[in-house]
């Protein structure tokens, strides 16, 4: 598995310290099964997983071998898709659940 961490995901993880060692311990969980962990997300973030760290707190990633399947990487930001391997996961965002999708 190829682990990618784009940088909003990394200031975020600086911003809320507090709660890093459960970040880490979801990003973990995420890696060993990334499709079973996570959920997929529609509309505007099709072809993203979303993973609740805690409450109102999730992590949004893709998981390349699904962005081709379903050939979101034409729809989502997934911009070096056809470069990396089918596994390959990239951490996208962190953040409260509301503010995540903000964007
Ligand atoms: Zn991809």
């Amino acid at each position: 598995m190829d682990i990618k961490f784009e940088s909003a995901f990394l200031k975020a993880i600086k911003k809320h310290s507090s709660i890093k060692q459960s970040v880490k311990k979801k990003v973990d969980m995420i890696i060993e099964n990334p499709v079973a962990v996570g959920e997929p997300l529609k509309g505007n973030w099709q072809g993203f997983y979303s993973c609740a760290v805690k409450r109102n707190f999730i992590i949004i990633y893709l998981y390349c071998a699904v962005c081709r399947k379903k050939k979101d990487n034409t729809v989502v930001l997934c911009s070096d898709c056809k470069g990396t391997e089918d596994e390959t996961l990239k951490f996208v965002l962190l953040g409260p659940h509301d503010k995540a999708y903000g964007i």
